[in-house]
């Protein structure tokens, strides 16, 4: 796959450079905003136009199922980039249903960790659901993760928070927080 990569970017970088698309724009989201979803594959090249973002629009983050850990603060971190020190205005935490960390059964992670060879001590020194973030309810998700957005002390109180659930096929949003 690396060679096949390598292959397309040197004819892509080319043709940017011959469309004169290659021409530097600002780091800076032009829109303001931050949008924290999940890694789920369906929602590459679908999230961002479904939301109306195009390239220098928005800061994004990602993780899988857009869980915010407890005692994990790496999210937050990443949150208070954006608002504190680039001073976006509004952050999105984009859920969306049908989501693979409400589907993983713990007795199938700790099977596949085995079958993997992830040391026994190592299995047993995390709490599965706990250190993967499994999560029961989509929309429950979200609703916590915006309440931790809220509750930070990190995230300056006049940036706006929204919790959506996105439809990972027709792209469809719905607010939920
Ligand atoms: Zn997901």
């Amino acid at each position: 796959m690396l060679e096949k990569i390598l292959e397309h970017n040197r004819k892509y970088v080319q043709e940017r450079k011959d469309l004169g698309e290659d021409k530097p724009i600002s780091g800076h989201a032009h829109k303001d905003i931050m949008v924290f979803t999940c890694m789920d594959t369906r929602l590459v090249e679908l999230l961002e136009p479904a939301m109306g973002f195009g390239r220098g629009d928005i800061k994004i983050l990602k993780n899988a199922g857009n869980i915010i850990r407890d005692n994990c603060s790496d999210v937050i971190r990443s949150v208070a980039v954006g608002t504190v020190l680039m001073d976006l205005k509004e952050v999105y935490v984009v859920g969306h249903s049908d989501c693979g960390m409400r589907k993983q059964k713990i007795e199938d992670i700790k099977a596949k960790m085995e079958k993997r060879g992830i040391p026994t001590d190592a299995i047993n020194a995390i709490d599965i659901r706990e250190w993967f973030g499994l999560i029961q309810d989509e929309t429950e998700n979200v609703k916590d993760a915006v309440l931790k957005l809220k509750d930070s002390p990190y995230i300056p109180k006049d940036v706006k928070i929204y919790g959506m659930l996105m439809d990972p096929n027709s792209g469809e949003i719905s607010v939920i927080a």
